[in-house]
């Protein structure tokens, strides 16, 4: 049987997609939808009318359920204890205080929440998952429990999703054993990144946005924190990799690019073939374990000059895989190159699903 799941924020962008990435899920099923007061009271399907995202149609059944308002902790308590909702996925966009206070409301009432939002990314004792690197840190979960007097609930979140596209290849590389010191990246954002409705279409034809508010700390900081120990009871960061970040909202629907330069220190790869080799090799536990929404290959090389690009390659392995490509050699630092992954599935709602599969395959849900 399936476990009845929860979606806050269901109407929205990463909303819309996780109702589309469920739909099929062997695992999970979708029973509770919920959203702002605007939304509240009508059905799914007439709430997300107009502005529909997914190239697929929306599930007929998730359609015809009544969203609820997401301030109703109560009442989905109330769903949690009929069956209907045994953990929540959160996609909310709103302030963020109101939105740790909310998420940490649910986990309070006994449901845990597996969030893509970033209001809880820094607190002391909430790992920021991305399933291939970190898995170790869900291990906290008895401690945050423990720390707040929770029984069943918890919270875990996911790293912003400027971020996905490089980490994987820079986390398999000191695997590898070849620390990283430092990294320069310039990230070309899609404009699904923003939300519905986002970046006024003026400003998105003919045109490049260099500015989107937050993102370059968010893109440096958090990786520290996904490469750190857990310590007692709390996150320590890693001191390294030193980050700088710019970050770009350009004309593309979906799929974020990053261009990167790397240096590492101490130690390196032979050859730039040799780093190739340690992407195009880099399994772990979601491949090892066959999680249904891991992909075989979660990095692809392509050797071709003019790739990745957005439109040919964010769909790459279920649009969960990282493709790179122009690997070569950088004349300021060790290696260069441009890396990509698909921001509303891997670095938004499908990162949340498989960190669902992997708290599941742990036990904890
Ligand atoms: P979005 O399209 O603006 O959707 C926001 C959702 O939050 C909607 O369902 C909206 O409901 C709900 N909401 C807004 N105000 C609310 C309130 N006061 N109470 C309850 N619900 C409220 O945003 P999005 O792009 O899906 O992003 C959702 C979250 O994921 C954000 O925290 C974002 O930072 C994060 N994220 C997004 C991406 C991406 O690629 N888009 C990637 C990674 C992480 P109504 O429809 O009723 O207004």
């Amino acid at each position: 049987m399936k476990t009845a799941v929860g979606v806050l924020g269901a109407t929205g962008m990463v909303g819309q997609n996780y109702i589309t990435l469920l739909r099929e899920h062997p695992w999970f099923e979708v029973r509770h939808v919920a959203a702002s007061p605007r939304s509240a009271g009508k059905k799914y399907g007439d709430a997300v009318a107009g502005r529909w995202q997914p190239a697929d149609d929306c599930d007929p059944r998730v359609g015809s359920l009544t969203v609820e308002d997401a301030g109703d902790v109560s009442g989905a308590a109330a769903a949690n204890k009929r069956g209907d909702c045994a953990f929540v996925f959160s996609a909310l966009e709103m302030g963020k205080d109101e939105t740790r206070a909310l998420e940490t409301a649910y986990a309070a009432a006994g449901i845990p929440v597996i969030s893509n939002a970033s209001a809880h990314r820094w607190t002391a004792d909430v790992p920021v998952l991305v399933a291939e690197i970190n898995h170790r840190h869900a291990d906290i979960i008895p401690r945050q429990r423990k720390n707040h007097g929770w029984d069943r609930g918890f919270i875990v979140v996911k790293p912003n999703c400027s971020i996905q596209s490089y980490m994987i290849p820079v986390y398999a590389l000191i695997r590898a054993g070849y620390p990283v010191e430092r990294i320069i990246v310039t990230t070309m954002q899609a404009v699904s990144g923003a939300g519905y409705p986002g970046v006024p279409s003026l400003d998105m034809i003919d045109n490049i946005v260099p500015y989107i508010g937050g993102e370059e700390e968010k893109s440096e900081k958090e990786p520290l924190k996904i490469l750190g120990a857990v310590g007692d009871g709390v996150f320590e960061n890693a001191a390294l990799p030193r980050i700088s970040a710019h970050c770009n909202r350009v004309p593309v629907s979906d799929g974020h690019t990053a261009c990167v330069s790397l240096e590492f220190g101490g130690k390196k790869p032979a050859s730039v073939e040799a780093v190739k080799k340690i992407w195009a090799e880099f399994r772990d536990l979601p491949q090892e374990m066959g999680f249904p929404s891991a992909p075989a290959r979660p990095v692809i090389i392509r050797e071709e000059n003019d790739r990745p690009q957005p439109r040919k390659d964010r769909g790459a392995g279920g649009a969960m895989a990282v493709v790179i490509g122009r690997v070569r050699p950088c004349g300021v630092f060790d290696i260069r190159f441009t890396a990509l992954s698909h921001n509303t599935v891997r670095g938004a709602a499908g990162g949340g699903i498989l960190n669902a599969e992997l708290l599941k395959h742990k036990g904890y849900l």
